[in-house]
């Protein structure tokens, strides 16, 4: 998350006009901001699993996981023009639409999650998370894992270890070591769950009442590490045990990403006291938000009242139920699912012909390829790097994962087809091919 993919300020693969717009953007936005890749990538269109530069020029979009029913779908395009000429006020007036939104966005969640807020942002859903835990359960201890992002408010940059070490991880916060894939199988929950059980006892033993376990339920900024399917059930028992609540952060593998589920924490078998949500909602407009069973809200709403001035507005509604329209009506799950196996045993099969590839994780179409270079994950992370360039070069899009950035992230748009992976797997298997084992190092 810190410097994973970052362009580094090497001007010479960039035309004039690259230039100026860089220097323009530092002047501008400052060093706060990253642009990806060494050749940064400058577009000004987008279309299904498509993206555009000035020129005209496609690039195949494996990344962006925010344009989850591909990027300006028609129908969400016209849903959110249709409400914003007619009205977008907030939640302190009575309309509809956000009702609508709100039975329908419920309806997929199990019984026991009926409540919603609705924030803009996954950090403000997170940060939100946070403050109702501490609320109901008197504590103010946060597990999250080693490598974790939940996002950038002061708060939740505190419980995102993966902001790197100039960041400081909160007062109240422990970490836990990720699952790792090279445990046995059957060993992952109990081991992740041992993890949990260790850092509560710390934060006793420093006098601090746990208030939750917050986990992404793909682990993506850790590595991508979704299985086997049931593994987080043995932590959630763990952190109840201690009186504290489970957060499922599903702002990346939320709305049908994993193919087999609609929420990752389903494929778990696990009931999260809160879920939160973000990127994929709006397919690109923010809004996000935050399911959270009644009996737990209570004592927070009763307290504290929450109004965010953008949460859940109308357009924002209309946007979010247009989502779920293309997700019912394009089938995007089951299609999520089928693409995301034909897309993992073609990964499967480069890494039986490349060395570099030391695994293939991933469900539906959140996958990671893992790369060793002689066993060293700390070559592997150049190695990494060369390959997202080089599909850069080809016009493909991709990032690193992992603490040490040598994990291939892809997430493409869920409307991602088999002709797409085709094109992929062939472009990997070049790059891997002209790049060698050792040619990053
Ligand atoms: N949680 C997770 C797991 C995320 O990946 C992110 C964003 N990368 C966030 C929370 C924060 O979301 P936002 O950028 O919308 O604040």
């Amino acid at each position: 998350m810190t410097m994973i993919n970052a362009y580094a300020g090497d001007p010479t693969p960039l035309s004039e006009a690259e230039r100026a717009l860089i220097a323009r953007r530092e002047r501008l936005l400052g060093p706060a901001y990253r642009l990806f890749y060494r050749n940064p990538v400058h577009l000004v269109r987008g279309e299904g699993v498509w993206l555009y530069d000035p020129e005209g020029r496609p690039y195949l979009d494996a990344y962006n996981n925010v344009a989850s029913v591909g990027h300006c779908h028609p129908h969400v395009v016209e849903a959110l023009a249709r409400q914003a000429a007619v009205l977008n006020t907030h939640t302190r007036y009575l309309n509809e639409v956000v009702l609508q939104y709100a039975e329908r966005l419920l309806a997929k969640f199990p019984p026991e999650l009926s409540r919603v807020l609705f924030t803009c942002t996954g950090s403000e859903a997170n940060d939100l998370a946070v403050r109702i835990a501490k609320a109901f359960t008197g504590g103010t201890g946060l597990i999250v894992t080693e490598n974790a992002y939940h996002g950038g408010t002061d708060v939740v940059a505190g419980l995102s270890p993966s902001l790197g070490p100039a960041v400081p991880l909160g007062e109240h916060v422990r970490t836990v070591p990720a699952p790792d894939p090279r445990t046995p199988r059957g060993e992952i929950g109990a081991r992740f769950a041992s993890g949990v059980r260790a850092a509560i006892a710390d934060l006793m033993r420093h006098g601090i009442k746990p208030a939750g376990l917050i986990v992404d339920t793909v682990f993506s900024s850790d590595g991508v590490f979704p299985d086997p399917a049931g593994f987080l059930a043995p932590a959630v028992e763990a952190i109840r045990a201690a009186g504290g609540l489970f957060i499922a952060d599903e702002v990346q593998a939320g709305f049908g990403r994993t193919g087999e589920a609609m929420w990752g924490f389903e494929r778990h078998g696990v009931l999260p006291d809160m879920v939160t949500l973000g990127k994929p909602m709006g397919a690109g407009h923010p809004i996000a938000g935050l399911v959270v069973r009644p009996e737990v809200g209570e004592a927070f709403g009763r307290t504290s009242r929450y109004f965010n001035t953008f949460g859940g507005n109308p357009v924002s509604c209309a946007v979010g139920a247009a989502v779920l329209d293309v997700m019912e009506g394009e089938s995007l799950r089951a299609s999520t699912r089928e693409v995301g196996l034909y897309f993992k045993s073609g990964l499967q099969r480069l890494a039986n012909v490349h060395a570099a590839i030391g695994d293939v994780r991933g469900v539906g179409l959140y996958l990671g390829v893992e790369f060793l270079v002689d066993e060293r994950a700390d070559l592997a992370e150049t190695y990494a790097a060369d390959v997202v360039n080089a599909l850069r070069d080809r016009r493909i899009l991709v990032s690193a994962t992992g603490p040490k950035g040598n994990v291939l992230k892809i997430r493409p748009p869920l409307v991602f087809g088999k002709e797409h992976v085709d094109l992929f797997i062939d472009a990997l298997d070049e790059v891997l091919e002209d790049i060698g084992k050792g040619a990053g190092q």
